[in-house]
């Protein structure tokens, strides 16, 4: 299988350029191609000479995601179901910045993105583990999901803007050569090699929309450790996604030798527990990996986590009625949420196809908040409607397998 370019760090793509005898600030250019411009193919990667892009298009793939099918408005939630190479579909969630949240009416959103087709953790509750887990994604298709929903971004704001404002790099503003890259003002003799076209200036590179990225997509993430971390560090590099380190949360059921392994990670990125339950029965009831891993397991490796890393820990809680919601789970949460300094992201539970479980009364969730708080530990409830999209990852996903099989 050939090597995805999207795989690649800029050491990795500098040590490649040095061995075909190129200059490293080729690599500034291909990565600002990928990143940046966010291009589909290697012609559109004009100011690298023509030789240097066969070479290129022989030994790398340049994969991107097909939109297979889109559900939500622009200002809202959005979900994407994306087909890869192979066939499989995943999913990715756009979330625009929700002020009562973040405390500011902002541009910022939030991507969700998946790091498995399917997964093999088989929660009772969530649609991602129905039909149990197919494989890990690549590197580079954890690091495209972000790419592709910024291209996505792109296009629509070409709608909006004037045909001649981002389109492509065909269209170009009087003005562009302002924004030229500084590595596009550097020429050798391998210039005179480019196409005529690489002699227009680009127009300004567009700009970015996504600053927040949560690892809550399909699959359990610590289970795809290595191409995860990989991709967050390429997403997280000034040269790829920009992405701040502290703007990255991987969500994970409890898988406790992982996230013990993530403590020692020089990545500062910021850790959720899928809790669900605040004692052994509970979580047992809702989610086979406690019994490989018990709460008290999962309790010392996210105190080594904390150790190591400071006060970055939530728990994620899903409200479900008459199994987790009941005061009496109010108690023990807050004895952990206390010994880990964690905060609580109370979710009330979105109903799944086929599934028997429901979502509490207003009243009830509302209650089982007012309960926390009363103890003093820092917990929110999520309780705006276009979350309800995003809660619900894997779903989408199932509807349109479901629907292909029905259609064969
Ligand atoms: N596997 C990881 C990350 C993906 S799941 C994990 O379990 O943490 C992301 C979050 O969505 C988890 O907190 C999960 O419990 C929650 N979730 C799954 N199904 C849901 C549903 N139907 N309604 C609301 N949240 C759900
Ligand atoms: Fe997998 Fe997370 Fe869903 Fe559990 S909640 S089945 S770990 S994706």
């Amino acid at each position: 299988m050939p090597t995805d370019i999207k795989s690649l760090t800029q050491e990795e793509l500098q040590a490649q350029f040095q061995a075909w005898g190129q200059p490293t600030y080729r690599a500034a250019q291909l990565l600002e191609w990928l990143y940046a411009r966010r291009v589909v193919d290697w012609d559109a990667m004009t100011n690298l000479p023509r030789a240097l892009r066969d070479r290129l298009r022989t030994e790398f793939t340049l994969h991107t995601l097909a939109l297979v099918r889109k559900q939500g408005a622009t200002d809202a939630t959005q979900k994407f179901l994306w087909r890869l190479p192979d066939h499989a579909l995943i999913e990715s969630v756009l979330i625009p910045a929700n002020p009562a949240l973040y405390g500011e009416p902002s541009d910022r959103h939030t991507l969700c993105v998946s790091t498995q087709v399917g997964c093999a953790y088989g929660c009772e509750f969530c649609a991602s583990g129905l039909d149990g887990w197919k494989r890990n994604l690549g590197v580079e298709e954890i690091v495209e999901q972000v790419v592709a929903v910024e291209r996505w971004n792109d296009r629509e704001q070409s709608k909006v803007h004037s045909p001649q404002s981002i389109v492509g790099g065909e269209a170009i503003t009087q003005d562009a050569a302002r924004y030229l890259p500084e590595s596009r003002t550097q020429t050798t003799d391998e210039d005179e090699a480019l196409d005529p076209a690489s002699r227009i200036p680009h127009p300004a590179t567009p700009p970015r929309l996504v600053n927040n990225l949560v690892i809550m997509g399909m699959g359990e993430p610590l289970a795809n450790y290595d191409p995860l971390l990989k991709a967050l560090r390429l997403l997280n590099a000034p040269w790829g996604g920009g992405i701040g380190a502290r703007k990255i949360t991987i969500s994970t059921s409890g898988l406790a030798p992982q996230i013990r392994k993530l403590a020692e990670e020089p990545l500062q990125v910021r850790l959720a527990i899928s809790l669900h339950g605040a004692t052994d029965a509970t979580r047992n009831r809702l989610m086979p990996v406690n019994r490989k891993y018990p709460l008290s397991e999962l309790i010392r490796a996210c105190e080594c986590y904390l150790e190591k890393k400071g006060r970055m820990l939530t728990f994620e809680y899903l409200l479900i009625a008459g199994v987790n919601d009941g005061l009496a789970q109010v108690e023990p949460l807050a004895a952990l949420a206390r010994r880990l300094k964690a905060k609580v992201n109370l979710i009330p539970y979105n109903p799944v196809d086929g599934l028997p479980w429901q979502r509490p009364t207003d009243a009830a969730q509302e209650a089982f908040l007012a309960a926390l708080e009363k103890r003093k530990v820092p917990a929110t409830l999520r309780r705006e409607k276009g979350s309800d999209i995003a809660a619900a990852c894997g779903q989408l996903r199932l509807k349109t397998e479901h629907e292909l099989a029905a259609s064969t």
